[in-house]
């Protein structure tokens, strides 16, 4: 794997872990291995193909397979859900530092919560909160924050 895309995947990690940290209580554990690059030759995922940016596994060992195109652009996509489906037309383009936090947020929102319904949608909306806040007070930007 690459410079930029391994470096990637050291933001997603980093950014699992900080929201773990914000949300012990019902965030999902991060080890270094729980989130991966998604390859079709990988004995550790399952599925064979790979429709979006990444995907929660809802078995054990629970783990976040992410695109390799999206670790290596940092350009993703979010929306709009409502009553758990997709809002036509509200497709919104991320890139950088903003597309991988959108990215974990949503993954780690799906940590024991199938679908994208209300309890995914509060768990989802209460952690780009939480992120919001941390980039806005600056405090992302600080050593202490990622250890
Ligand atoms: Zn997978
Ligand atoms: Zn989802």
């Amino acid at each position: 794997m690459n410079v930029v895309k391994q470096d990637s995947l050291n933001i997603c990690i980093g950014i699992a872990k900080i929201l773990y940290r914000l949300n012990p209580s019902n965030g999902m554990p991060i080890k270094n291995n729980s989130i991966v690059a998604f390859t079709t030759k990988g004995r550790l995922c399952n599925n064979s193909s790979m429709s979006n940016d990444a995907h929660y596994h809802n078995t054990t060992p629970h783990r976040i397979c992410v695109r390799q195109k999206f670790l290596q652009e940092r350009h993703g996509q979010t929306c709009e859900y409502q009553f758990g489906h997709v809002v036509r037309g509200t497709f919104t383009d991320l890139f950088g530092n903003f597309a991988i936090i959108e990215l974990i947020c949503h993954e780690t929102a799906h940590h024991r919560t199938k679908g994208h319904g209300k309890i995914w949608y509060a768990k989802y909306n209460k952690q780009m909160t939480q992120m919001a806040l941390l980039i806005i007070s600056g405090d992302l930007y600080k050593q202490e924050t990622w250890q």
